[in-house]
């Protein structure tokens, strides 16, 4: 089929690279000169395990192209919608001027039968105002279907997620729209993958659910955790106990200092906004509740590392493991890790920050940071050291060796990744969110 792809950020490129390799003639098209120069050359402005191989393959064979202009995608049978939909300025909402600009600017061209399949995340109630857009703009008027296709993908594995979702979700209202929903993942769904049809606010529902969730889920741990500072207990042997329980799981269950990203943060407070626009308050408490949690995080953060340290915060180095807001992505969008190096620095700490591959966008967004290409390099001559990103190098990291390089051996591991033991061996004071602090040996 032909597919275009509107919006080529950390959703639209691996799912246009996805689409191009389930075996579509694919056209992105996004609004950025610089990123559509780059993925026209097979180059992918963002970091995601698999993703550079797949354009450079689809982009060579021809399958898969980048433009700027929205009148050579209009031809395509079916048009994804990916561009963001960043908080509003009231903070809380969002902002859907991407998804009603794209959808004003591609309208006009849609002169035969086709079909929109938003992937954006959006307020409930909002595939049916733009269905109605559609219909008085576009010339197709009725012919073009706009139906609702949420996206579950998790950055960090964005490739592995839409070639393989666990689940496709589709809000429609009308009966020919699932036929081409049904052929364009074909291959998806012989491979036995679920997918539930069904109306356009149960699919808005569905995503802003399942994201508020998993930061529920992160907070109700985050709270847990402070009781188990608070009394002694280890908050890891906790969630290995209870995620035995299927009700439970202990997947996304992972104390630490806070939820970011793109979405999650934004996720919640969206839903919470729909929630008070609904009148549902116990929603809307229950959400708010979260939020608070995760809110507190970074602040929480700082004390504990102020609690750790042997002298003032003010002057004192600190070397900051990972920028990008989880390990797999050089995503910093909402990043804890950054957070808590931003208060640092301006209660005076001198930070500096090593990631694997997000040093170029934390630089960006936070200028005033110092940055490292190696561990070795952040840790030099530092009066602590915090895990804030749970790269998989971070846990193999040679506590012996750093031991030579920093002025004080602290260690803050806020992702609770190291062995501890090992660290306190190598002559390191240990401390961990949630679980008892270490000794050195
Ligand atoms: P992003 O900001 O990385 O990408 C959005 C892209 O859209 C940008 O490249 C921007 O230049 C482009 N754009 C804006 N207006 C345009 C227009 N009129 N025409 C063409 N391009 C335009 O955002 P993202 O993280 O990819 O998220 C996109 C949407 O997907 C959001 O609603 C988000 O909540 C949702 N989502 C994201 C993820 C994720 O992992 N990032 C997962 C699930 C859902």
């Amino acid at each position: 089929m032909r597919v275009s792809v509107i919006g080529c950020g950390h959703l639209g490129i691996p799912h246009a690279a996805g689409m191009a390799h389930l075996g579509h003639q694919v056209i992105g098209v996004d609004t950025d000169p610089g990123k559509v120069g780059a993925l026209n050359a097979g180059r992918a402005p963002i970091y995601e395990a698999g993703l550079s191989e797949l354009l450079a393959k689809h982009t060579a064979s021809g399958d898969l192209r980048f433009t700027l202009s929205m009148r050579e995608a209009a031809d395509a049978d079916v048009h994804f919608l990916a561009v963001g939909t960043p908080i509003d300025s009231d903070g809380r909402s969002y902002d859907t001027g991407q998804v009603f600009g794209a959808v004003r600017e591609l309208a006009p061209h849609l002169t035969r039968p086709c079909t929109i399949m938003g992937k954006s995340t959006v307020t409930v109630g909002t595939t049916r105002r733009l269905t109605e857009l559609v219909h008085r703009l576009a010339p197709a008027g009725t012919d073009v279907n706009v139906v609702w296709n949420p996206e579950f993908l998790r950055e960090g594995h964005a490739v592995e997620d839409t070639l393989q979702p666990d689940r496709i979700v589709v809000g429609l209202t009308n009966d020919h729209a699932e036929q081409a929903v049904r052929d364009i993942y074909a291959p998806i769904l012989a491979d036995g993958v679920p997918m539930f049809v069904t109306t356009p606010e149960t699919a808005e529902l569905i995503k802003g659910a399942a994201n508020s969730f998993l930061g529920l889920k992160i907070s109700f741990i985050n709270a847990v955790a402070d009781m188990c500072t608070a009394s002694g207990a280890d908050v890891m042997t906790l969630v290995e106990a209870l995620g035995i329980d299927p009700r439970i799981g202990a997947k996304g269950m992972m104390p630490g200092i806070g939820y970011g990203g793109g979405c999650l943060p934004k996720d919640v407070r969206a839903f919470t906004a729909s929630a008070t626009q609904l009148g549902t308050s116990d929603a809307e408490t229950l959400l708010r509740a979260a939020e608070a949690v995760n809110e507190n995080r970074a602040d929480y953060a700082v004390q504990v590392v102020d609690a750790a340290l042997d002298r003032d915060l003010e002057g004192a180095r600190v070397a900051m493991w990972g920028a990008s807001f989880k390990a797999g992505t050089n995503d910093v969008r909402e990043s804890p890790a950054l957070a808590v190096a931003g208060r640092l620095h301006q209660l005076g700490a001198r930070v500096t920050v090593h990631d694997p591959v997000a040093l170029d966008t934390a630089a960006r967004r936070h200028p005033e940071l110092e940055y490292a290409d190696t561990v070795e390099e952040a840790s030099a001559d530092a009066d602590v050291i915090l895990v804030g990103t749970e790269w998989p190098e971070y846990r193999q990291a040679d506590a012996k060796a750093l031991a030579d390089l920093v002025t004080n051996r602290t260690v803050v591991d806020f992702r609770n990744i190291l062995d501890g033991e090992q660290w306190a061996n190598a002559g390191w004071a240990v401390h961990r969110l949630g679980r008892p602090s270490i000794d050195p040996a």
